[in-house]
């Protein structure tokens, strides 16, 4: 329960914490599908607490558990992703959709493999030179 309870404050803060890194993303999308069909979300570790959470924010109702990677965290896919790898939503896509991928992050970001955007990490050193 407390998991939970602390789910749902991140999931509220998110909105409004400082973003901790910025990083530099270039290139563009490939229209692979990869990201709506492969995606992980953070302090979501049961599928009682994804289903709760789907009831507290109904948006997430389009996303279901696809399985789990081999450290057992959950792996989530959009029903809304066509065959093809496009949404079929488009208009009515997410926030976090259209954010993809984000710049600000506070952890260290990874993308699929084959994505057609990259990831420019800085180190400490980089802003010191
Ligand atoms: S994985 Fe990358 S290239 Fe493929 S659809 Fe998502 S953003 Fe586009
Ligand atoms: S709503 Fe569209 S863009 Fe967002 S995850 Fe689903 S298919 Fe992908």
């Amino acid at each position: 329960m407390f998991d939970l309870l602390k789910s749902i404050f991140y999931e509220i803060s998110s909105y409004f914490v400082p973003e901790k890194q910025i990083y530099e993303i270039t290139g563009e999308c490939k229209k692979c599908g990869k990201c709506c069909n492969y995606m992980y979300s953070i302090d979501t570790y049961t599928e009682k607490e994804f289903k709760i959470m789907q009831t507290i924010f109904p948006k997430y109702k389009r996303f279901y558990i696809k399985g789990r990677d081999e450290d057992g965290n959950l792996i989530f896919a959009c029903k809304l992703v066509t065959p093809e790898g496009l949404c079929s939503d488009y208009k009515n896509r997410l926030r976090m959709c259209k954010k993809y991928p984000a710049r600000f992050v506070a952890y260290r970001a990874q993308l699929h493999e084959g994505c057609g955007y990259k990831v420019n990490f800085k180190e400490f050193k980089d802003y010191l030179d």
